[in-house]
C-alpha cells in the first residue's frame, strides 16, 4: 500500500517494524534487531522511552496543542529549560529540523539588514560542500548533493558554499554582506565527517572578527549523540544561533527549535515568523522531559564511553575492507572499500539482526539509541565482524 499510495522518495530496508523497545525493534514475524539507525539520531531516548511516555500521558489529561494564539504553561517551561540547556538566551520553538534551519536563516538575515547594516536584499550566508540541513526548496537550493537539489529550482539566491573543515576557505569567501556561516560541526548525513581538531574554535574566532553570525546545525549532532551536550562543546565554540531537533522530541514527536543569544534572537517581531504546531503544549511537555532525561541519566557520558568502545571495537576487527571508522561518541560510521558489494552487506546485516543503513561515501551508520546497553555494543561488534565476513569471504 505504501509504493501503491505514497510517494517513492525513500527506499526503506525491507523490514516491516510493528514494536520498539529501548534500543531493540521488531518486525512483523517476530524477528528482533539492534536499531542502529535510531531515526537517524531521533530516537536517542530509546523507542518508547517511559519517561517520555509518562510525560505525553500526564500531558494528555490537560492539553494538547492551543496554537501561538495564547499562551500555555508549558512554553515557558521548555524555553527555560532550552535555554538554560544549551547555555543561550532565546529560543524559538518549531516541529522539524528543517524548519529550526529556516528559522536560524530568517533570523540571520533580519540581523543582517536590522543590525549590522547589510543593505536589503544582499546578504550572504555561507554553507559547506555535502552539508545537510534538510529537504525544504531553500536549503536543497544550497546542498551539495545532485539527488537532494536537481529538478527542484531555481533555487534561493544568498548562498555560497566552501569546502567541509577549512578555515582559511572561510576567510576568503566572507565579505561585508555576509550574514552568517551556517554549517555542521560534524557532518552527520555527508558520511560522518569529523573536521580537524580547532576548526570550530577558529570558526568562532573568524566570525566573531568578521561580525558574522556563526550558526550550528545541531539537529543531529546536538543532545549527547557525539558525548557532549553539543558537538561545538568539544571546543567551547559557542554559536551566535544553532538549530536543534531530532532527540529534542524524546523519540516520539517532532521536536525543534532556533536558539541563540538575545542580541540576534530579539530581531523577530509578532507576525513575522510562525508555526502552527510549533511549541505546543504537548510538544513543550516531550521536549522538556527529554532534556530531563538526558540529564538524569547522565546520555552525555554514556555516548562518550560507549562510543568510544564501538569505535575501538570496529577498528579491532580484522578485515581489510575496511577503511575508515569515523566518530565520536555514539555517531559512528564504517567505510568499506569498493571490494564490497555494500547492497549484500546491508542484506547480511538484516540477517543477523542489525539494522543499519549507508550514509554517503559507502559509509554505514552506527547511531543507535544512546540509553544502549553495553553488552549490546559487544552484540553489535560481533554481528558487524560476521556480516563483513560472509560477504568477502
Ligand atoms: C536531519 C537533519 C536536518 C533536518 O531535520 P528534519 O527534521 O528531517 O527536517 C537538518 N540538519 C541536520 C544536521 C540533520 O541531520
Amino acid at each position: 500500500m505504501a509504493e501503491q499510495y505514497g510517494t517513492h522518495n525513500y527506499h526503506p530496508l525491507p523490514v516491516n517494524a510493528v514494536r520498539g523497545e529501548g534500543a531493540l525493534l521488531w518486525d512483523g514475524e517476530g524477528n528482533e534487531y539492534i536499531d542502529c539507525i535510531g531515526a537517524y539520531s531521533a530516537v536517542a531516548h530509546g523507542h518508547l522511552n517511559p519517561a517520555i511516555v509518562g510525560a505525553i500521558t500526564e500531558q494528555l489529561a490537560r492539553i494538547a496543542v492551543t496554537s501561538r494564539a495564547m499562551h500555555c504553561t508549558e512554553l515557558g517551561l521548555f524555553l527555560k529549560g532550552l535555554c538554560e540547556y544549551t547555555g543561550l538566551d532565546m529560543a524559538c520553538p518549531m516541529n522539524t529540523g528543517a524548519e529550526a534551519v529556516e528559522t536560524c536563516i530568517k533570523i540571520a538575515r533580519k540581523w543582517a539588514y536590522t543590525v549590522k547594516g547589510v543593505p536589503i536584499d544582499q546578504a550572504e550566508i555561507i554553507a559547506c560542500q555535502d552539508n545537510f540541513h534538510g529537504r525544504t526548496t531553500t536549503i536543497v537550493g544550497f546542498s551539495t548533493e545532485e539527488g537532494y537539489r536537481h529538478n527542484f529550482g531555481p533555487y534561493t539566491p544568498g548562498f555560497k558554499v566552501i569546502p567541509f573543515g577549512d578555515a582559511q576557505a572561510l576567510r576568503d569567501v566572507i565579505t561585508p554582506n555576509t550574514a552568517a556561516f551556517l554549517v555542521e560541526p560534524i557532518q552527520a548525513e555527508g558520511g560522518i565527517i569529523i573536521p580537524p581538531v580547532g576548526w570550530m574554535n577558529e570558526v568562532r574566532q573568524i566570525c566573531t572578527e568578521n561580525n558574522v553570525l556563526l550558526i550550528w546545525d545541531e539537529v543531529q549532532t546536538g543532545f549527547c549523540r557525539t558525548g557532549a551536550r553539543f558537538a561545538w562543546n568539544h571546543e567551547d565554540a559557542k554559536p551566535d544561533l544553532m538549530s536543534v531537533g531530532k532527540p529534542l522530541g524524546g523519540g516520539i514527536l517532532p521536536v525543534s527549535a532556533a536558539v541563540g543569544i538575545r542580541s540576534v534572537m530579539e530581531v523577530l517581531k509578532p507576525g513575522e515568523h510562525g508555526s502552527t504546531f510549533g511549541g505546543a503544549p504537548i510538544s513543550c511537555a516531550v521536549g522538556l522531559m527529554a532534556m530531563a532525561e538526558m540529564e538524569k541519566e547522565d546520555y552525555a557520558g554514556k555516548s562518550a564511553r560507549l562510543g568510544a568502545k564501538l569505535i575501538e571495537g570496529i577498528k579491532s576487527i580484522n578485515s581489510p575492507h575496511i577503511t575508515e571508522v569515523r566518530g565520536k561518541g555514539l555517531l559512528v560510521g564504517m567505510e568499506l572499500g569498493e571490494s564490497v558489494d555494500s547492497a549484500k552487506l546491508s542484506r547480511a546485516f538484516l540477517s543477523r539482526g542489525i539494522l543499519t543503513k549507508e550514509t554517503r561515501q559507502r559509509t554505514f551508520r552506527f547511531t543507535p539509541p544512546l540509553v544502549i546497553a553495553e553488552t549490546m555494543i559487544d552484540t553489535i561488534l560481533e554481528r558487524t565482524e560476521d556480516a563483513i565476513r560472509s560477504v568477502t569471504a
